[in-house]
């Protein structure tokens, strides 16, 4: 039988900053489906709450290893991805794993990556001693990696690793007495397989301009690494079910019903958020990261600056990020608060954003680059037409015209003339309600990308090394 430790920072809803937090909440459901056993272990952090999660008081395992000079003492605590039967190995240390990585920190500063590199150190060593051990305690014959946070681990262990890298840009880099390490680079270097999160950043990332200094490396495995597109957790993201929402979505007649449901969550979401519940003004949506390195926030600044102005639009912006960007948004907002038409929540909320995606007309995504993204895949669930720049994974989900509205230049110019685009569209009524039945009818379900790992896995298992 196969087993998988999938390795990974972040699990929702046990504990999420971003994608990498659905992707690592889901897709193991998915492949568990397909008979595989797979495990997740997972930093205990404090925010990590042990009653909404069945986490039991005492730890299931407890042993000690030499990190830094220190014993450090590992509690491993067991419970179940919520709503499944794949088991989740909370991984707990007061000194290095209880402190909380907050949004603003999802770059790695030293003070993180040695929780990660601790981190990885206690999963081998936990590996180490189940195989040392004379009962038969579970042992994968594969683990998983994601990013850079887990990389380590395909220098510790002598179990085959698949890497999964779901953003080249973070790479844990520290330097300390005069050398440098790169943690995603070692992972590169000595994982057994590498896989990426979309087909055309798979590529992409073999260039220069993608490649974050790495495209050399990544050419040389070139033959070991493969694209495979995440997918959403459709029982999660649901109009139909979702629990965020004072209306789900209550009908089997998708066409007729789409309509008058998404105008009562966005009246709803309009008054929560305080812009005026005009119904016949499109509402334009930004979820993510507050950062111009990827998503693009300094030419969708630029690109609101010129059509706030001009175009009937409401503009909603949820998100965290770095501070000056931050003020730049509260300072737009504060340059348009007598019309009423922009909005800017600096918060991570996920009910907020589940009513988003369901009340926006628009979502946008102008990144400059996108591993695979899940913002434009949620809002296709629900309804919601998005706006992205052509790169990635975006290019890889979104079909223009048909599944959204794709513009091709990293630029304010291409973004505002794609939002012209999309009130223009808005107004096209046949069109726009064509494009909402057509972005809900996309099958985004884990289903095809867990058969993929699946094959992959079965890759790494005939590789030798
Ligand atoms: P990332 O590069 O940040 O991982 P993705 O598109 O892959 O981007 O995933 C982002 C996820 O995080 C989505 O589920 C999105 O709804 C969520 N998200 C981002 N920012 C916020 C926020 N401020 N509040 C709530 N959810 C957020």
């Amino acid at each position: 039988m196969m087993k998988i430790l999938y390795c990974t920072s972040e699990a929702s809803p046990l504990f999420k900053l971003g994608g990498l937090g659905d992707v690592a909440g889901s897709l193991p459901k998915a492949i568990a489906q397909l008979g595989v056993d797979i495990r997740i272990a997972l930093p205990y952090f404090s925010t990590v709450d042990p009653k909404k999660f069945q986490i039991p008081d005492k730890p299931a395992e407890r042993f000690s290893f030499l990190f830094d000079g220190q014993r450090e003492i590992i509690e491993i605590f067991e419970t179940k991805l919520p709503d499944s039967s794949v088991p989740v190995y909370l991984f707990g240390n007061p000194t290095y794993l209880s402190i909380y990585v907050s949004s603003k920190e999802y770059g790695a500063t030293v003070h993180i990556i040695s929780r990660f590199v601790f981190f990885s150190e206690a999963v081998a060593n936990w590996i180490k001693k189940h195989k040392g051990e004379s009962d038969a305690k579970w042992m994968p014959n594969i683990v998983h990696l994601n990013d850079w946070h887990t990389s380590l681990l395909s220098t510790l262990v002598d179990t085959k690793t698949l890497l999964t890298i779901h953003n080249l840009s973070y790479q844990g880099v520290s330097k300390k007495n005069g050398q440098t390490t790169n943690l995603l680079k070692l992972g590169i270097e000595n994982a057994t397989m590498i896989a990426t999160v979309s087909p055309t950043y798979a590529r992409e990332i073999l260039t220069k301009e993608h490649g974050e200094h790495l495209e050399d490396i990544l050419i040389q495995r070139k033959k070991d690494l493969v694209g495979i597109l995440n997918g959403i957790d459709t029982d999660y993201w649901s109009p139909k079910k979702d629990r965020f929402l004072n209306l789900q979505l209550a009908t089997p007649n998708l066409q007729q019903e789409v309509k008058k449901w998404k105008k009562r969550n966005k009246y709803t979401l309009q008054k929560s958020i305080g812009l005026p519940p005009l119904p016949d003004v499109p509402l334009l949506a930004f979820i993510g990261r507050v950062e111009p390195k990827q998503k693009g926030i300094d030419i969708l600044l630029h690109a609101l600056e010129d059509i706030l102005p001009k175009l009937p639009a409401q503009i909603i912006i949820l998100g965290t990020g770095e501070a000056i960007w931050e003020d730049k948004l509260h300072k737009l907002v504060h340059q348009f608060a007598a019309k009423k038409k922009i909005v800017f929540i600096d918060r991570f909320d996920e009910p907020l954003a589940h009513q988003i995606y369901a009340g926006a007309d628009f979502v946008l995504i102008p990144s400059k680059f996108e591993p695979c993204g899940l913002v434009q895949m949620i809002a296709m669930r629900y309804g919601s037409i998005p706006v992205v720049r052509a790169t990635g994974g975006l290019k890889d989900t979104v079909d223009d015209g048909q599944t959204g509205i794709v513009f091709p230049d990293y630029s304010a110019k291409s973004l505002a003339t794609a939002l012209y685009r999309s009130v223009t569209t808005y107004y096209d009524s046949f069109l726009f309600n064509k494009l909402i039945v057509t972005c809900m009818r996309q099958d985004f379900s884990w289903g095809r990308s867990a058969k993929e790992y699946l094959k992959l896995y079965n890759n790494v298992l005939k590789r030798i090394y």
